[in-house]
């Protein structure tokens, strides 16, 4: 089966909503790629106006996160249904950074996983290990438990159509590059986790990115591998580089 690629950017907690439409303008004609799902993550007080910049470009809108509940008394936080409202179709869940400076844990993430899913949003969930699980020689067995914990009580119907960052912690805003043979283990170890949960067919369906400073230099080569279907981009999503990453193939 051929899935289609998927390059998302993570522009983080950059950005003001004016630079926002800016940045947008920038990138329209670097980023048109129609083998590719384009999907611009951004700050959540830049997605209205930067759904309003990307309008008939076929770049596809997503958040950075979101909380699991469905409205009341969380001061600060962003709904499900105010994403989708908004014209949100994907949300990043359990970035690293979330997990290490926010707390997040895979429970935590699982339930965030579920609301998105209920309120019709795809999450982008992400996994990775630190330096020190790699050296340990646990990367697999911790990439895996935080799969099985953020997928439990998702049906197969449903987790066929999420998709998947693998991003090791050490590779992300470092310069520091995971090789294409060590993205494609993890990935392929993704997706085989997958396959022992719902079978062959989602196994195939679901997509798979790797993340950990991909830029214009090494996408071709990591996206060529076999079990990675695109990447999560977060410090070249910001510059003109990322649309040399969206047409890696040239
Ligand atoms: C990320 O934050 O998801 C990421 C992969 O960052 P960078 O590309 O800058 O390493």
């Amino acid at each position: 089966m051929s899935r289609k690629k998927i390059i998302a950017g993570n522009w983080k907690m950059n950005k003001t909503p004016s630079e926002a439409v800016e940045l947008v303008k920038t990138l329209a004609p670097l980023v048109q790629n129609p083998e590719v799902d384009v999907v611009y993550c951004v700050p959540a007080i830049d997605i209205v106006p930067v759904a309003e910049a990307i309008k008939g470009s076929g770049v596809k809108l997503g958040a950075e996160n979101m909380y699991c509940e469905d409205k009341g008394a969380y001061t600060g936080e962003i709904s499900a249904a105010m994403l989708k409202d908004a014209g949100v179709q994907y949300v990043i869940l359990g970035h690293s950074e979330r997990r290490e400076y926010f707390g997040e844990t895979n429970a935590d993430i699982n339930k965030k996983m579920k609301q998105a899913i209920r309120n019709g949003l795809t999450p982008i969930m992400c996994c990775g290990e630190t330096l020190e699980q790699r050296e340990q020689g646990i990367t697999i067995d911790f990439v895996r438990q935080q799969i099985k914990v953020g997928y439990q009580d998702i049906t197969a119907e449903d987790a066929a159509k999420t998709v998947i960052a693998y991003e090791p912690i050490w590779a992300i805003g470092t310069g520091k590059t995971a090789t294409s043979e060590q993205a494609q283990e993890v990935c392929a170890a993704v997706r085989q986790c997958i396959r022992e949960i719902y079978g062959d067919a989602v196994a195939e369906e679901i997509r798979v990115q790797y993340g950990g400073s991909v830029n214009g230099g090494n996408a071709a080569e990591l996206f060529g591998m076999p079990d990675i279907d695109g990447g999560l981009v977060g410090g070249a999503s910001l510059k003109e580089d990322f649309g040399k990453i969206v047409n890696y193939k040239g």
